[in-house]
């Protein structure tokens, strides 16, 4: 069998107070095994960006218990959950989310530094080359284009060797044919590595290309369609 790399059960959250108070989960059961490429589908508001929060430990759950490699989350203190996310996850958002006053390989080598490698920026270098952005280590974000900003940022992600990479719609801030190579990267390089990958998007064609695919409604996840079993 192989091993989940994500496993949520009964997971339920409601965020705000009063009339703003909205049930953003309800009842999610999501199990992901490891080196399968999900791809989460869904209206806006639907869920989707907080599943990956509470994924990462960014967001804590009302009920339910969320399992990532092997580790619950539940009763894990804030620097304990930190310390999990550094050498688990991997986060890619829309926005890139670079520090705009570090260069690209100082943004690279910051997950390194944190986890106390002392080769960070030997190793940021090496990832930003594995991008195809080795010439543009001492740009700084102002200095680079979107999709540049997104490899920077794909780098970052995936320079600690997480086991799972998450993407909230991270080709949305780029034109199509960006966005295709954006996606390219992403995916040879998870497949390469074998990091279980999980993605939010709007675009049914890079959902298509996910061997999975979830849709939520209203904070559930929608039943599934039967996957193909050939025979
Ligand atoms: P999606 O990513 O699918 O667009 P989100 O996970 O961002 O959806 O949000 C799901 C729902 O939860 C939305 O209706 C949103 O307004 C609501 N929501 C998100 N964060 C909060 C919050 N801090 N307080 C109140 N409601 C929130
Ligand atoms: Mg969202």
């Amino acid at each position: 069998m192989p091993e989940a790399v994500i496993e949520l059960k009964d997971v339920s959250l409601t965020l705000g107070e009063g009339p703003s108070r909205v049930e953003v989960l309800r009842k999610v059961d999501l199990t992901v095994t490891a080196g399968e490429a999900t791809g989460i589908v869904g209206p806006s508001g639907s869920g989707k960006s907080t599943l990956l929060m509470v994924l990462a430990g960014l967001e804590r759950i009302d009920t339910g218990t969320v399992t990532i490699a092997g580790e619950t989350l539940g009763g894990k203190s804030e620097d304990e959950i930190a310390a999990f996310r550094g050498r688990t996850i991997g986060i890619v958002f829309q926005s890139f989310h670079l520090i705009p006053n570090m260069t690209a390989l100082e943004n690279v080598a910051v997950p390194l530094e944190l986890a106390g490698r002392r080769d960070a920026f030997a190793i940021a270098a090496r990832e930003l080359e594995a991008v195809g952005l080795g010439a543009r280590v001492t740009h700084y974000p102002g200095e680079l284009s979107g999709g540049e900003q997104q490899r920077v940022a794909i780098a970052r992600a995936l320079a600690p060797r997480p086991p799972l990479l998450i993407a909230d719609e991270p080709t949305g801030n780029l034109d199509q044919s960006t966005g295709q190579q954006i996606a390219d990267l992403m995916f040879s390089t998870a497949a390469e590595r074998g990091t279980t990958l999980v993605l939010v998007t709007h675009d049914p064609a890079l959902a298509a290309r996910c061997a999975r695919q979830v849709a939520m409604r209203s904070g559930r996840i929608e039943a599934e369609p039967a996957r193909l079993v050939t025979a």
